[in-house]
């Protein structure tokens, strides 16, 4: 926005006067802030971390700009994709032209064996017809039962609060899935997304996922991923937006405690300062957020401590060559998951920087570097022959014990919305009721929900097209 538009919104909506805090500069709390800043509120960002961006950061490791863990979006993610060009980062996380994901299996008795999941240009089911029937890596019986399985997904109505209380894995068994089905097709998408197996997921977040991305639009779910580190999207990018709408942020600032002051602002206790406002978005994660939240704030608060959460590892290996032709690959048969080349976005300048994203990885998160070490690189070695010879210049590994929170069976009761019961306080945060999985597009989303919630009750409704997003289908 331009500070013609800028002003314009301040103006009209008469809202200059008005003051929020947003606690927590993840995704959630930086998008409430500029959407809040936008509305033509005076808002301060806090953050106790030294910088923004929550759970998908980079920092620096010798030469190496390092994620703390591989990130990638889908088309369908709307409101992350409305993020990119807020923040004007979308030229450096390009969506792929056309969905095409190499799966590579290494248990075949006749050897390593390469399929691919990739869609045609043609109307949604038939857009992954043909990739389907020609999957290798499911008998012709699997593949047509993942057909039948999909058009079954595709009737359940995501609006029914019974799907939450199932799991997935039992919905895919009454469905006819096999368990290789179950390994090759559904658990493949399915634990990169959700961050559980299918027996661990509720049914309702998977058949979201699987809808929404499979079953919507035939580019739904086309592959986009930064080719820069995050930090630059989401800590870089996302400051000097917030610099340029007019945001005061400040970071190494953890908040202490939130109170209610009685006439309709809240006081923000921070170390050394107490900040007043007549809003409040906390966009922390939900542990974080019951212990600040003011007693009565939320009917059942503690649910906020029922809610699972389900960790992510990364495993970094460079090697002193190229050893692999693709920007990723998922595998089969073995315990690497998807590999990702991380070389350009790192600055490495020669040979190669790979980064395994392991998700729902509860048996290895606590698992010492030399075990792994031993583990993944003759599994490397099964999965990409070019590594056999190759040198390993570098291994190492970033743990996010709780990299999401866990999509459990029951876990959508467990969820709030933006709105608490204390006047001027709103949650946000990928957790929160999004009806999305633990996402960037669950924190976008939660971020303008509550920011949409606070400007309604300042009586300013969110101007529509001051960021607008397309609902996904
Ligand atoms: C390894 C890994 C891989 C992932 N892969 C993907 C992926 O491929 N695709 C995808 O869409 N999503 C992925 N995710 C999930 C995604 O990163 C998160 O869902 C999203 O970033 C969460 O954003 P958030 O703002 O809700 O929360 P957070 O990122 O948790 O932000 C909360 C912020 O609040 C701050 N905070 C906490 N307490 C206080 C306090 N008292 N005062 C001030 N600040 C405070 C924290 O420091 C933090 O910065 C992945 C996550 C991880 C960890």
């Amino acid at each position: 926005m331009n500070d013609e538009q800028l002003a314009d919104a301040s103006e009209a909506s008469g809202l200059s006067g008005r003051t929020a805090v947003v606690v927590g500069g993840g995704l959630a709390g930086v998008t409430s802030a500029l959407a809040l800043a936008d509305a033509g509120v005076r808002v301060t960002l806090l953050e106790g971390r030294p910088r923004l961006g929550g759970l998908a950061f980079s920092f620096r490791r010798g030469e190496l700009t390092v994620d703390n863990g591989q990130h990638v979006y889908l088309r369908c993610c709307t409101a992350y994709r409305w993020f990119l060009e807020r923040i004007e980062g979308s030229a450096l996380a390009p969506l792929q032209e056309r969905l095409d994901v190499p799966v590579v299996d290494v248990a075949r008795p006749e050897g390593r064996r390469l399929g691919r999941l990739r869609r045609d240009p043609l109307p949604v089911p038939l857009h992954l017809g043909r990739s389907l029937a020609t999957y290798p890596h499911l008998s012709l019986a699997e593949r047509a039962g993942v057909g039948r399985a999909a058009l079954a997904l595709k009737g359940l109505d995501l609006a029914d609060p019974r799907l939450d209380a199932q799991d997935f894995g039992s919905w895919l068994t009454a469905h006819g899935q096999s368990a290789r089905a179950v390994e090759a097709l559904w658990d493949l998408v399915g634990v990169a997304t959700l961050n559980a197996v299918a027996g661990d997921c509720s049914l309702g977040l998977a058949a979201m996922v699987f809808k929404t991305g499979l079953l919507s639009e035939p580019g739904a779910a086309d592959i986009g991923w930064a080719h820069v580190p995050l930090g630059d999207l989401h800590d870089r990018l996302a400051r000097k937006a917030l610099d340029s709408a007019g945001v005061r942020t400040e970071v190494r600032t953890r908040v202490t405690s939130l109170r209610p002051d009685g006439n309709g602002t809240w006081s923000v206790q921070v170390p050394g300062e107490t900040l007043r406002a007549d809003t409040v978005v906390l966009a922390v994660p939900q542990r974080e957020a019951y212990d600040l939240l003011p007693d009565g704030a939320l009917d059942h608060a503690e649910r906020l401590l029922e809610i699972g959460t389900a960790p992510i590892l990364n495993v970094h290996v460079v090697y002193d060559r190229k050893v692999l032709d693709t920007p990723f690959l998922a595998a089969l048969g073995t315990p690497v998951q998807w590999v990702f080349d991380r070389t350009a976005a790192s600055g490495l300048r020669d040979g190669q920087y790979l980064a395994l994203s392991q998700s729902a990885a509860h048996d290895e998160i606590d698992a010492p570097v030399a075990a792994l070490r031993e583990r993944y690189l003759p599994e490397l070695q099964r999965l990409l022959p070019g590594t056999r010879g190759a040198g390993v210049r570098d291994f190492f590994v970033t743990r996010e014990r709780t990299a999401t929170f866990a999509p459990a069976p029951g876990v959508g009761r467990l969820r709030p919305g933006a709105r608490t019961k204390a006047p001027g306080l709103y949650l946000a945060g990928a957790w929160t009721a999004t009806g999305w999985p633990a996402t960037m597009e669950s924190a976008v989303r939660s971020g303008v929900s509550a920011a949409d919630a606070a400007l309604s009750a300042l009586g300013r409704p969110r101007p529509r097209h001051l960021f607008e997003f397309e609902e996904a289908a």
